[in-house]
């Protein structure tokens, strides 16, 4: 089954936005498996990030990334990776469409919000930066035969 990593950045969790967040992948059918609040060292940010280290942001988007506690979590479903891309919205928030997270509650491209993996590889990488294979719970939701035909 496909999955996918999240996190709801510092501002997210700052702003109150977390059990609105959680709310609209519960409600469209997807699966969480993990979940943790944690203060992110230096150390996971910069590895989490390692594709976008020569850009000049990079130093900003680290401190931020540390600055308070995230919600990272793990979400599954049929396409869970692309849909959540979707429902996430586009990378700067002022361009992000409204019913978009990011289009619904941001106005700044350095305070976006949530982080979701562009890919079922990048999302294994993450998967894997992230949780251990512990902290992943399989189960399935008793509302799953009211979400998908047999
Ligand atoms: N970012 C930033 N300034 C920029 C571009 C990106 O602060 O000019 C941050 C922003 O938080 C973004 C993250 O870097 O979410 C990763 O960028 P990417 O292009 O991978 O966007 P995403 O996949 O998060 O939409």
């Amino acid at each position: 089954m496909e999955r996918t990593f999240m996190a709801i950045k510092p501002d997210g969790v700052q702003r109150g936005l977390v059990g609105e967040i959680l709310r609209r992948f519960e409600a469209k059918g997807f699966t969480l498996v993990g979940l943790k609040l944690m203060h992110v060292s230096k150390e996971l940010a910069e590895k989490h990030y390692d594709v976008h280290r020569e850009r000049p942001f990079f130093p900003g988007l680290v401190e931020f990334i540390t600055s308070g506690p995230l919600v990272a979590m793990v979400w599954e479903g049929d396409g869970v990776v692309a849909s959540a891309r979707k429902m996430i919205g586009a990378t700067n928030p002022l361009s992000a469409e409204p019913g978009t997270i990011r289009g619904d509650f941001g106005i700044s491209i350095g305070r976006n919000l949530i982080h979701g993996s562009d890919a079922i590889e990048t999302a294994q990488r993450e998967i894997a930066l992230w949780f251990s294979s512990e902290e992943l719970v399989s189960w399935q939701p008793a509302a799953v035969a009211w979400l998908v035909e047999s």
